[in-house]
């Protein structure tokens, strides 16, 4: 079975500053680390592989230094890593995005199955996994929370949508997008890690695609989003107060009173 998981470098979002004039995320103010959900997407491949055994590919879109991501999913079980990495491939929406990986992922075929994170914490739109099934043309389940079954032809999920639960059936090829129930990833091993500082990270320019994708499907000139204006929440008002016990039992006769003066009152009102 070939599994191919969308890896996503993110920065790390507790300690990211944002530039409230520009409106953008300063990404240099922090270090980048692995979409938390694409660990997820990451373990339930090597979940799959124990059980039935395969190769597991890592891919992601982004800068040069995004082969650190790959190579910590190769310590974290990825057979091997793909970076799909150029200017041309620069300022991508979730519609370029897609469409580039899913270019991608079509020169690895034949695969069984995708497997990508539900969303980022960086975009946040959700968008990109499903997008990718559609270009590929391949069945899709999203908000997967339980691996129930699999073999080589098919899988079947647990997916929860709106505080309802689905238990479907997919038949392979096909893309699921996983959420952070679904497993605990597991830590890389010491050497594991130290293997993966050795391994040949792939890179995949523009000029690999430059026969299927024109310059104006990708990158920034093949993104219809528009982004005209971000802004930053301010922090939440602290709501919360301490009371002593005895402002607490105050309080709460206070209500009390209230209400059954009310109750009294509202008896009234055809009177009023
Ligand atoms: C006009 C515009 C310009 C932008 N310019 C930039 C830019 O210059 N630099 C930048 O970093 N972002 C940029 N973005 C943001 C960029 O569009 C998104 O980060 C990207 O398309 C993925 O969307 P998302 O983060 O919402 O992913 P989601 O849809 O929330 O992600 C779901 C899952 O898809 C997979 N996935 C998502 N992105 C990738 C990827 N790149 N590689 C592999 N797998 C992936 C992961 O498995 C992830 O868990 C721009 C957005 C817009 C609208």
């Amino acid at each position: 079975m070939r599994i191919i998981v969308l890896i996503k470098q993110v920065p790390e979002m507790d300690r990211v500053e944002f530039d409230s004039e520009k409106g953008v995320i300063d990404r240099k103010s922090a270090g980048v680390e692995i979409n938390p959900f694409d660990l997820n997407a990451l373990e339930t491949a090597v979940q799959i592989k124990e059980k039935i055994g395969g190769e597991i590919i890592a891919l992601s879109m982004g800068p040069p230094r995004a082969d650190k991501t790959l190579r910590e999913a190769v310590a974290r079980g990825a057979d091997r890593g793909i970076l799909l990495s150029d200017g041309k491939f620069a300022g991508a929406d979730t519609r370029a995005t897609s469409f580039t990986l899913a270019h991608a992922i079509k020169k690895l075929a034949p695969f069984d199955l995708v497997i990508a994170g539900e969303m980022t914490v960086d975009g946040d739109t959700a968008q990109v996994g499903p997008q990718t099934a559609e270009y590929l043309d391949i069945p899709h389940v999203a908000y997967v929370t339980a691996l129930d079954e699999v073999d080589t032809s098919s899988l079947t999920v647990t997916c929860n949508i709106w505080e309802g639960s689905y238990r479907k059936r997919m038949h392979l090829p096909g893309l699921i997008t996983v959420t952070k129930d679904i497993n605990f990833p597991r830590l890389p091993e010491l050497r594991a890690k130290m293997k993966a500082r050795e391994v040949q990270i792939s890179r995949w320019e523009y000029a690999a695609f430059s026969d299927i994708l024109k310059p104006e499907q990708i990158g920034l000139k093949g993104s219809p989003t528009q982004v005209k204006k971000i802004t930053i929440p301010p922090p939440p008002e602290r709501r919360g107060q301490m009371f002593s016990e005895e402002e607490l039992e105050a309080a709460l006769s206070a209500v009390e009173n209230n209400i059954r003066e009310k109750r009294l009152t509202g008896g009234n009102r055809e009177n009023d």
